[in-house]
C-alpha cells in the first residue's frame, strides 16, 4: 500500500509576519515541481493570514499549531475551526507535546479538539509520543497506546480516515537527538497495528504516520526508508529554507 508523503513544518512561536511571507516563498518556489509528496506549514496564527497568500498557487497546504472545540464564543485566546478555515487552513496539528507538558491539555481535550477539526473538514494531524522517563521505564507502547485511543475516542472510520498521526517522542524534540530509525519504524510499525484493532487494517494501512524529532537534512531519507513511516513534521529544520528543502527532497 502507498501512502502520499507528508512533510510538515511546525514553525512554533518563531517568525514575525515579513519573516514568515519570505520562508513561505521560499518553500513554495522549492516546491513548484514537488507532484508525489505533500507539504504543509504551520505558521504562528499571526501569520496565517500573509502566509495564506503567500501560498497561493501553490500546492502547498496551510496549516495551524492548534484548534478549539466550540465554533465560537467565550473562549479567550483560542481560535475555532471556522475562523481558521476563513483563512485558508486545511490542516490543524493538535495534541503537541509542547501543548500537552507546558499548558497541561489532557487526551480528553485533545480528543475534543480533533473531532472538532474533523466535524469542520480539517485534517487534523495527531500527535503523540512517550517521555524519557516513560520510555527508560519500558512504558512506551502503553503511553502510545493511552493516547491514541484517549484521542479517537468517538471518532468514527468514516472520519478517522482523515487524520495524519505524529509519532514524536518526546525526549526527541528539539534535542538534537533522534530516534533510530529501528526505534522510530518499531514505534510507528506498533502504532499501524493499533490502529487495526480500534478500526480495520484497511483504514490503518490508509493512515499517514509522521515521525518527529529533530529531523534533519542527515537522517531524512533514512527515516524515509522505513516501511511505516510515511513522513515527517520539523520543528526547527523547517525554520530554514535550504535544510527544510533537502528534507522535503528526500530519497
Ligand atoms: C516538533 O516541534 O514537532 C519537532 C519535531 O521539533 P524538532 O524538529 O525541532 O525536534
Amino acid at each position: 500500500m502507498s501512502r502520499r508523503a507528508l512533510l510538515a513544518g511546525n514553525w512554533k512561536m518563531h517568525l514575525t509576519i515579513a519573516q514568515a511571507v519570505e520562508l513561505a516563498q521560499a518553500v513554495a518556489a522549492a516546491c513548484a515541481d514537488c507532484r508525489d509528496r505533500d507539504v504543509m506549514l504551520a505558521p504562528p496564527f499571526t501569520a496565517l493570514a500573509g502566509v495564506a497568500q503567500a501560498l497561493q498557487g501553490s500546492n502547498i497546504f496551510l496549516g495551524a499549531q492548534n484548534v478549539a472545540w466550540e465554533a465560537q464564543g467565550a473562549f479567550t485566546g483560542e481560535i475555532a475551526p471556522p475562523m481558521l478555515i476563513d483563512i485558508g487552513v486545511r490542516m490543524v496539528i493538535i495534541g503537541h507535546s509542547e501543548r500537552r507538558q507546558i499548558f497541561l491539555e489532557d487526551n480528553a481535550m485533545i480528543n475534543r479538539r480533533l473531532r472538532a477539526a474533523l466535524e469542520f473538514g480539517l485534517i487534523p494531524v495527531l500527535c503523540i509520543g512517550e517521555t524519557l522517563e516513560e520510555r527508560e521505564s519500558g512504558a512506551t507502547f502503553a503511553v502510545l497506546e493511552k493516547q491514541l485511543r484517549g484521542a479517537l475516542h468517538d471518532v468514527p472510520p468514516g472520519q478517522a480516515e482523515q487524520i495524519v498521526l505524529a509519532y514524536e517522542p518526546v525526549w526527541a524534540i528539539g534535542t538534537g537527538k533522534t530516534a533510530s530509525t529501528e526505534q522510530a519504524q518499531e514505534a510507528h510499525h506498533f502504532l499501524r497495528n493499533l490502529l487495526a484493532d480500534i478500526y480495520n487494517k484497511k483504514l490503518a494501512e490508509t493512515i499517514r504516520v509522521l515521525y518527529g524529532g529533530s529531523v534533519k537534512p542527515d537522517n531524512i531519507d533514512a527515516l524515509m526508508a522505513q516501511a511505516d513511516i510515511d513522513g515527517a513534521l520539523v520543528g526547527g529544520a523547517a525554520l530554514q529554507v535550504e535544510s527544510f528543502k533537502r528534507i522535503i527532497r528526500f530519497q
